[in-house]
């Protein structure tokens, strides 16, 4: 599946990256090695080239491959209940840092879209309950973000095709095509000196001074590295055992004459997740953008399955809807819910990070990067990232992070277990088009394919921790179910904490 947004950069972006104008040199010395070309990663970089410093960014695949440009790009404050889910945790002072943290984002961004000609659009942002239950919850999250500083109106006019038990209301927030902005932030980050090479994946970063950034295609030497990678590449610091990642999807509807999107921008404060907003279309017209009906990374049943559920609750209130695209993409959250950013451990101050943003990075990962850049410049911390790094992670935090860690140790022995039950895997398995198999292979655990004509036989271990991967029958991808990582069918690495493809089964 392919984004709207990508969709406009031909077919097989991972395979164009060859031209990129900037190259990989091994040897060369930086001053900063930015490792990552989505929305945190390229504010970084251009943030840092501003100020002089020499800046490589390395990107695995191709800019805005991962998250950012799969993403609905909503740049809002309000953020479903996001607070009031941070307030069970934390005080309220560290809820107001948060939301500034995501002002300072979201100020950033509207004034680089003005000054820079990208285009956006105003839009109030509602969230809306459809059940009683809900509409508790709406009232919970009232409380915090006024508490918070946010001025949100109870409302039920939201020009939604249904009713709703109650809807919170922000005014003039705003939304985007994310790869608009990639684009100008990429032009800019070289326009100031900076270089960013597609294709090169980093696997390590080794302390010392200078920094060694370790790539498959030689290595480079940086005084300090920033890790905008979505969930962290490396496994110092534990961070994929603290970060859940979280699918969900996507889809682009061109509504039938007479019918027209409604004018905010939405989200549901009950699951499933629906998620609503427009696109106006460049050359004309607008399309509605629907999206949502998420679970943990790796662990639905059937990922087509969530595409369907979407799909038919859209045609029921757009009905004769076109579908023109629907894509997926999975984004962290953080177990204690607040994102990670700054100084990443063991890495002397050196390796800074931003991760765990919660399907709200548009916001947080300029925050990130603001408070990446001030630690790298030394121009003072930002008196919001002051209070979030001194926060303590209390009970429920503490819990959350048990109750994932244990869910996933018994995903995996689970999982390994199911695998001997199943039929083994031999020269001759070839499943059904489209559909994937494990089961043991000579004694190994396999994974088999076919897509598109073409039978593969991968290793069905993760390269990341040796969870048994799960076919994704909307992507075609094999996804671990532990923490994220995603294979293409040939056992090509997509995304996640790994850092090397799948072993090829002969
Ligand atoms: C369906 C969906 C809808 C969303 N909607 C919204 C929304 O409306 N508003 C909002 O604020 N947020 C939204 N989000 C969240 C938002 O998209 C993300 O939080 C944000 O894009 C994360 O940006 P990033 O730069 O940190 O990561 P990414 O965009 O994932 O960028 C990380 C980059 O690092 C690269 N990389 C990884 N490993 C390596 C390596 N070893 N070497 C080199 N490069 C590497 C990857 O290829 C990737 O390009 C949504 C998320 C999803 C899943």
């Amino acid at each position: 599946m392919t984004s709207l947004w990508l969709d406009a950069r031909g077919p097989d972006k991972d395979s164009a990256v060859a031209t990129s104008p900037d190259e990989f040199t091994p040897g060369n010395s930086y001053d900063s090695v930015v490792v990552g070309a989505g929305i945190t990663g390229l504010v970084t970089a251009l943030m840092l080239a501003r100020t002089g410093s020499n800046v490589l960014v390395l990107e695995a695949r191709h800019i805005g491959a991962v998250n950012t440009g799969n993403t609905t790009a909503k740049l809002s404050l309000l953020q479903g209940t996001s607070l009031s889910a941070l307030r069970n945790q934390y005080p309220v002072d560290v809820v107001r840092a948060y939301v500034d943290a995501n002002r300072a984002g979201q100020k950033w961004l509207l004034e680089y879209f003005e000054g820079r000609g990208v285009p956006f659009q105003y839009r109030d942002a509602y969230t809306f309950a459809t059940t009683p239950a809900g509409a508790d919850r709406l009232r919970a999250e009232a409380f915090v973000a006024r508490a918070a500083g946010l001025n949100v109106k109870s409302t039920r006019e939201t020009g939604l095709p249904f009713d709703v038990d109650d809807a919170l209301r922000l005014a003039k927030q705003a939304q985007f095509n994310p790869m608009d902005v990639l684009d100008a932030l990429s032009e800019d980050v070289r326009a100031a000196g900076g270089s960013i090479v597609e294709g090169v994946r980093v696997m390590n970063v080794r302390n010392g001074d200078p920094l060694t950034v370790v790539t498959r295609k030689g290595e480079v030497t940086a005084r300090n590295v920033v890790l905008a990678t979505g969930t962290p590449i490396l496994n110092r610091g534990l961070y994929f055992a603290k970060l859940r990642p979280n699918r969900s999807y996507a889809a682009a509807l061109r509504l039938p004459d007479g019918m027209s999107p409604p004018p905010g921008m939405y989200l549901s404060a009950e699951p499933p997740t629906r998620s609503l907003r427009d696109y106006p279309v460049p050359d004309g017209g607008s399309l509605l953008l629907v999206g949502g009906f998420g679970h943990a990374g790796g662990r639905a049943p059937s990922m087509q399955a969530h595409v369907d559920e979407m799909l038919a609750w859209a045609e029921r209130y757009y009905p004769g809807a076109e579908v023109t695209h629907t894509w997926s993409a999975q984004d962290y959250q953080a177990t204690n819910l607040m994102p990670f950013f700054g100084r990443y451990p063991r890495g002397r101050g050196k390796i800074l990070f931003g991760t765990g943003y919660n399907k709200w990075g548009m916001t947080n990962g300029v925050a990130a990067a603001l408070d990446v850049v001030s630690d790298i410049t030394g121009s003072g911390q930002l008196p919001w990232a002051r209070t979030i790094h001194r926060r303590t992670t209390g009970p429920r935090g503490a819990a959350s992070a048990i109750s994932f860690n244990l869910e996933t140790q018994r995903q995996n022995f689970g999982d390994k277990a199911a695998l001997k039950e199943k039929p083994p895997i031999t020269e001759e398995t070839s499943p059904a088009e489209g559909t994937g198999v494990t089961g043991l292979f000579h004694g190994k655990p396999a994974a088999v394919c076919t897509v598109d004509g073409v039978v593969c036989r991968v290793s069905a271990e993760c390269a990341h921790l040796g969870g048994i991967l799960h076919w994704n029958d909307a992507e075609k991808s094999w996804d671990c179910p532990l923490h994220g990582s995603r294979y293409s069918a040939a056992g090509k690495l997509l995304e996640g904490p790994a850092t090397h493809n799948l072993f090829k089964l002969q």
